[in-house]
């Protein structure tokens, strides 16, 4: 079975083709500056990728036609025709608390998904338009619609209320939601898979650490708990998002600074995190360059986001009542032996112990905890298009 998965942006459109059965990925690439001067990459498995500029790619239709010729293509296509695609997995941001698992697209859950655009005005209506454009050339072809704050829709009331007047809840959806629910699901798996134990039994706290951050606390294969809210600006700071802070903030910068609100969420969104602090990058390799040479501030820009993820580990320990395996994902979390240790370090006291030479690995599904460890510590990459594949598969098969 093979599905197409494809992420669209708003001036770009990620896509992976490949069987979620073998695991095998047949095609991925990206299309960027969609209605600017449209570039296109194309990975065949086993050969060179093919780089394009000046593609004729005015908007996301043609964008997903030059992909769909490129998979179909005498020299360097990896299917004979169309028919060959089962099915189109959408990674859509947000599903509101409409939606807590993925869906077959029909016309109500296009509506639906159109009615939770408010809550991400840059992301929804661009994977609405994703969707559009796949419907229009493959009219017969089945489409689904996975959610990263699907997975998050378990949070119990206590996890996801915010502390402000009710109404804003009742009336405005103002909830915590979550984000990379994808990655998280996907993780989680692959741990109760690695642990030989069923995914009912466990308690794991999955740390997703790349350029956008998020930590999950998941019970019994259920997010419980997670570090992002109703947008993903919050939880521990990141390459440039400034992570939680005092609301009272905003009042005093923009006063004295006369900024407006689109000025302030400018700098929380972009100019804050680890490049924030450091002034160096958003880039952790750059921070770990530049630290060991005596920059004070790139060195306290990793401490402070490897604290503040280890306050979210102790704070999901004591939520869950414990933990069984702590998870490393994403760029940080799978490529940084010393940010993990960093973060677990100090953390003996709950059972969690390292083995400084198995966490020297970057990139590869390991447990890096000692023998001893009461806690498992798991360096897992992720994967979230096979797991919208998965998610597709099953909800395709005939
Ligand atoms: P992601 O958003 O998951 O693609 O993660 C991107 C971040 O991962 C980048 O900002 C890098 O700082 C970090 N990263 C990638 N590779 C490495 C590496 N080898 N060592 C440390 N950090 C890395």
């Amino acid at each position: 079975m093979n599905i197409l998965v494809i992420n669209a942006g708003s001036s770009s459109l990620k896509y992976q083709l490949l069987n979620p059965d073998t695991q095998e990925v047949l095609a991925k690439g990206l299309c960027e500056r969609i209605g600017i001067d449209g570039k296109f990459t194309y990975k065949p498995a086993g050969k060179e990728a093919v780089k394009d500029k000046d593609v004729s790619m005015p908007t996301h239709s043609e964008a997903i036609q030059t992909v769909l010729h490129a998979l179909v293509d005498e020299k360097n296509g990896v299917i004979a025709s169309m028919d060959e695609i089962d099915a189109v997995g959408h990674r859509v941001v947000h599903g509101c608390d409409t939606f807590a698992h993925s869906v077959r697209i029909t016309d109500e859950v296009m509506a639906a998904i159109e009615e939770c655009n408010p809550l991400a005005p840059l992301h929804n209506p661009a994977n609405i338009i994703g969707i559009k454009a796949c419907q229009e050339l493959m009219p017969g072809t089945p489409m689904v619609a996975v959610f990263d704050t699907a997975f998050h829709q378990t949070m119990p009331p206590v996890a996801y209320t915010y502390a402000l007047p009710y109404e804003y809840y009742e009336q405005d959806k103002v909830r915590r939601y979550g984000f990379h629910g994808t990655s998280h699901k996907y993780v989680s798996q692959r741990a109760a898979a690695m642990l030989g134990k069923p995914i009912e039994e466990l308690k794991l706290i999955s740390c997703h650490l790349g350029n956008g951050s998020s930590i999950t606390a998941i019970d019994s294969g259920k997010s419980v708990d997670t570090s992002m809210g109703f947008t993903p600006l919050a939880g521990v700071p990141m390459g440039t998002r400034s992570g939680d802070l005092d609301a009272g903030i905003l009042e005093y910068l923009m006063n004295k600074h006369g900024y407006d609100i689109d000025q302030m969420l400018n700098v929380l969104n972009k100019k804050s995190g680890v490049l924030g602090i450091s002034g160096v990058s958003s880039d952790f390799r750059d921070l770990e360059d530049a630290a060991p040479k005596g920059n004070q501030r790139a060195q306290l820009a990793l401490d402070a986001f490897e604290y503040s993820v280890k306050k979210y580990i102790g704070a999901y320990a004591a939520v869950m009542g414990g933990v069984d395996a702590i998870i490393f994902t994403a760029g940080v979390g799978e490529n940084g032996p010393d940010n993990r240790a960093n973060i677990v370090s100090g953390l003996e006291y709950m059972g969690v112990k390292i083995d400084r030479e198995k966490n020297n690995v970057r990139g590869q599904e390991v447990d890096v905890a000692t023998a001893d460890s009461k806690v498992r510590v798991l360096v897992i990459p992720t994967n979230e298009e096979l797991m919208i594949a998965m998610d597709t598969a099953a909800l395709t098969r005939k």
